[in-house]
């Protein structure tokens, strides 16, 4: 595929943000040569943005905020921030990140609640006193008699938030999201999803709110959760702006890049990869790319059935045990919203969320992204709505299958029943599907510890980002999975605990 030099190189596998960051690390910390192979005709994996007729769409927004310092400087190292001068949040440069206000809300009951809580008059009148009071006996039912053996996802979230909270703030898109009920769902799942918030820091931060603190604080928001917090960083046109940034710097820097290159075969020995062969997606050809280290952020499953002999059957079905779920991004593009901003002096034509949590039964999407409102510069025209409904789902199910006219009629007839247009706004739409979006914690994952150590065994390969790991990660654990292994790389570490052991 290349020509051969002196330089060791590794070959890493996906350039989604996991296998991006390994390989702008290799060149920046060592002498590695990076040669980086994606399936797709696209980088940035989950967080890339689809153009689409000059309206871009992220498959699901993607916030741009970690607790860790340094990954909120490599972001910033990548894209400087728009200039503070420009107060109109209009930068003129292209390859800036923006910092925007987290504005999200839940539709419950046909109502729009704040999320976080907000003690406000919203919240108050929205409920209603008889609903409050219950909020309030059940916060008090749990604390004074908790659920002593927490056996599912649905104990935890009562056991922390009492069960009005857990009906109004988290059942119902959990449920969506993960397709199967919070009373099967362990309850260790809970802390994956809302890291480490309880009642008391929910409350502590609305009280926060109301009083004003905090208000000015910077985006590193030190002392707020992160299911919290407020401000995010987003790249001006859309987070896979930030991965083709750094795509671009790979190979300025001399790494190389090939897209629509399928990972099918690992060629290796007991304790090493040898080379791996990737199939060309459109010319029908395979090539052999060998390597020194061996970086893989593609599916655990995918990566153990492609591995040639010499993997224990119990391995195998450890592997072909675990299990995903699928995801389908549907963008609609319309004349405006049927639902306005109660604030005075807002902009009567466009609600400010970035995205809303939809907690109603009677329709299966589960979130909606307002594009217009994580960059202006999403949307062609701004005097246009642009919406990402999200779906997530099972391949092969009814949503999955469901041809394209008849997906969009459905996504429309959804937004309808709930209020959110008229149908006669309508202007265009846009389906993008995604495989494998969320690595499920069950299943083979309950024996994954066998998979970890079969290949922890092969010395120059490294298990890397969310699928790749077959863990709930965000971009910031992904990003830090692949610094760490570029600094096993570097520091010629033969023990890979340092990957698995990732905490903020
Ligand atoms: C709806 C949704 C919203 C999200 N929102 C946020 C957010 O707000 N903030 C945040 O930080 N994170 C968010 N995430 C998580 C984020 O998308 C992931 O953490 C991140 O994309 C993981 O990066 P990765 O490189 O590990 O994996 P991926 O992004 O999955 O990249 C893996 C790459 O490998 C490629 N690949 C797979 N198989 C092969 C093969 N056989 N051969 C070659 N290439 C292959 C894929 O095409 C892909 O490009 C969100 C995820 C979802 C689903």
């Amino acid at each position: 595929m290349r020509e051969k030099n002196n330089k060791k190189t590794a070959v890493v596998i996906g350039a989604g943000p996991a296998g991006l960051t390994a390989a702008y690390e290799l060149l920046m910390k060592t002498d590695v040569k990076p040669v980086v192979y994606e399936m797709l005709s696209q980088v940035g994996g989950i967080a890339r943005t689809i153009d689409y007729k000059s309206n871009k769409m992220d498959l699901g927004g993607h916030r741009f905020f970690s607790k860790s310092e340094s990954i909120m400087e490599w972001w910033l190292d990548i894209m400087p921030l728009a200039s503070a001068n420009n107060s109109s949040n209009v930068p003129t440069d292209k390859n800036v990140m923006l910092i925007r206000d987290r504005i999200s809300r839940i539709l419950f009951s046909g109502k729009l609640f704040n999320y976080p809580l907000r003690f406000d008059s919203e919240t108050f009148s929205g409920l209603g006193l008889k609903k409050i009071s219950k909020i309030i006996l059940s916060c008090l039912r749990a604390k004074a008699f908790p659920i002593q053996h927490e056996r599912s996802l649905e104990d935890f979230f009562i056991n922390r938030f009492g069960r009005e909270l857990y009906d109004i703030f988290f059942k119902n898109y959990t449920e969506k999201v993960w397709g199967v009920s919070c009373k099967k769902m362990r309850p260790d799942w809970g802390e994956c999803r809302v890291k480490g918030l309880t009642l008391f820091s929910v409350l502590e931060h609305a009280f926060t709110k109301c009083f004003g603190a905090d208000k000015k604080g910077d985006v590193l928001q030190k002392k707020i959760k992160t299911s919290l917090i407020e401000k995010f960083l987003y790249p001006k046109l859309g987070s896979g702006q930030l991965w083709q940034k750094v795509a671009d710097l790979i190979e300025e820097k001399g790494g190389s890049i090939f897209l629509n290159y399928k990972a099918v075969k690992v060629n290796y020995d007991n304790s090493r990869v040898h080379s791996i062969t990737f199939d060309s997606v459109e010319r029908k050809q395979s090539v052999v790319e060998e390597g020194d280290y061996f970086i893989s952020s593609i599916p655990v499953r995918d990566l153990i059935a492609s591995m040639n002999g010499g993997v224990s059957a119990s391995v195998r079905e450890v592997a072909e045990e675990l299990i995903y779920r699928d995801f389908i991004c549907v963008g609609i593009l319309l004349k405006k919203l049927n639902i306005k901003n109660k604030e005075k002096g807002s902009n009567d034509n466009l609600i400010s969320d970035n995205w809303i949590y939809i907690q109603e039964k009677n329709v299966s999407v589960g979130r909606i992204q307002i594009f217009n409102n994580w960059s202006p510069y999403m949307v062609k025209d701004k005097d246009t709505v642009w919406l990402g409904l999200e779906y997530f789902c099972r391949k092969g199910d009814k949503i999955w299958n469901m041809p394209e006219n008849e997906m969009v009629e459905f996504a429309l007839n959804e937004l309808s029943l709930i209020g959110f247009i008229d149908k006669d706004d309508f202007l265009d739409a846009k389906i993008v599907k995604i495989e494998k979006a969320y690595p499920i914690h069950s299943g083979g994952y309950d024996n994954f510890h066998l998979i970890k150590n079969f290949t922890d065994k092969i010395e120059n390969l490294f298990l890397v980002g969310r699928n790749g790991m077959h863990r709930y990660y965000n971009m910031d654990y992904a990003m830090l999975s692949a610094m760490e292994a570029v600094k096993n790389i570097s520091e010629n570490k033969k023990c890979k605990d340092n990957l698995w052991q990732l905490t903020l």
